[in-house]
């Protein structure tokens, strides 16, 4: 049976993030030609709303008030809410970002919705709509149902491949009533020096407390430069002063699914794999050949990273050069 579907377009300084793509894409495979709506906050939205219709939104709801500019629970959950009490979806999406993460309980419990958060895939089995997660730290996956006909879910960036259904959507402004903010945003400063966003890079290339200083960090960013990807940090990094904790990956970090992972004197201990086992292909540099990131490694390369991290970007430039 057909469902109406809404999905949450979310933005990182002015830009749609693909996480929305992703999101409209996992809402069209479980709508099941029923119609899907994204919800995007701002003003200058006409190019936006196009880029939505790109990935199948039907119609886009377009919420522009002062509040909305930077991220508070109080006001995008107001926001939020009126449009899904006004438009009644049977389908609510939303990214698993920091932003999902955060309003989306919140949100569920308001309306008396059940909630499933971090999905990694979604799909239509015998006829209901199935939800996927990993558990465990990634070592086992999930599948869950709702009880009502009603679906709430959060997907983890990364994982469900956007697919283009280009459509000419609807574009329509929603006016909303925004009330009793309890927190303000004074400034947003953007701490990690990377220009790749961590949780959506194709390619991280992360260091452990084997790099041992900032400094040290230095070859590692260039080969993320080589890869046009980003870097990251296991936690022991991070707190040795190494670099800043916006790059921590695991499970009090950023949870990433790239489609190349480097670990580079990383040990593979389980709070930093909760972060990165999902990666599509995983290389590990270690001196330790019994190291447990070895385990869950594709490739794994025994030495040490500082002689072998520079080959590697010296060889990446090589070969994208020749392209
Ligand atoms: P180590 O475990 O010290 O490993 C360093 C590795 O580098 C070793 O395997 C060594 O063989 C190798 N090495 C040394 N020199 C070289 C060299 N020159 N070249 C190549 N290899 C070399 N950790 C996270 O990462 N993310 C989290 O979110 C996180 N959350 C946590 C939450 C809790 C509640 C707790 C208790 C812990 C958490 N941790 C987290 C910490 C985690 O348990 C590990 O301590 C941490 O991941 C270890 O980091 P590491 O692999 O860089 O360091």
């Amino acid at each position: 049976m057909s469902k109406k579907a809404l999905v949450f377009a979310e933005q990182k300084a002015g830009k749609l993030r693909n996480v929305s793509f992703e999101s409209l894409t996992a809402a069209r495979r479980l709508a099941e030609g029923g119609e899907v709506s994204a919800v995007l906050f701002g003003d200058e939205t006409g190019e936006k709303a196009q880029e939505l219709g790109r990935y199948g939104a039907d119609r886009v709801y377009v919420i522009t008030h002062d509040a909305l500019r930077n991220y508070t629970p109080d006001a995008f959950r107001q926001a939020l809410l009126r449009l899904i009490n006004h438009t009644a979806p049977d389908l609510i999406v939303m990214g698993h970002t920091s932003i999902g993460k955060d309003a989306a309980p919140g949100i569920a419990a308001r309306l008396g919705l059940g909630l499933v958060t971090d999905c990694t895939d979604v799909r239509v089995e015998d006829g209901e709509p199935v939800f996927v997660r990993p558990i465990y730290a990634g070592k086992a996956f999930q599948k869950k149902r709702f009880v009502e006909p009603k679906y709430f879910f959060t997907i983890r960036p990364n994982n469900i491949q956007p697919e283009e259904a280009v459509r000419i959507p609807e574009v329509i402004p929603f006016d909303v009533e925004i009330k009793d903010i309890r927190t303000t945003v004074k400034e947003v400063v953007r701490r990690a020096a990377s220009g790749v966003d961590l949780s959506e890079a194709a390619v991280i290339v992360s260091g452990g407390r084997a790099v041992k200083s900032a400094e040290g960090f230095k070859p590692l960013y260039e080969l993320a430069d080589a890869l046009g990807g980003a870097v990251g940090a296991s936690r022991a990094a991070c707190d040795a002063g190494y670099c800043d904790y916006a790059l921590q990956i695991g499970q009090t970090g950023k949870v990433v699914t790239p489609d190349l992972y480097i670990a580079c004197g990383i040990s593979g201990a389980i709070q930093h794999l909760a972060g990165m086992s999902q990666s599509k292909v995983i290389v590990a540099i270690n001196k330790d050949p019994e190291a447990p990131i070895f385990q869950i490694a594709d490739y794994g390369i025994v030495g040490d990273l500082f002689e072998i991290v520079p080959k590697l970007t010296e060889a990446f430039r090589k070969v994208l050069s020749e392209k």
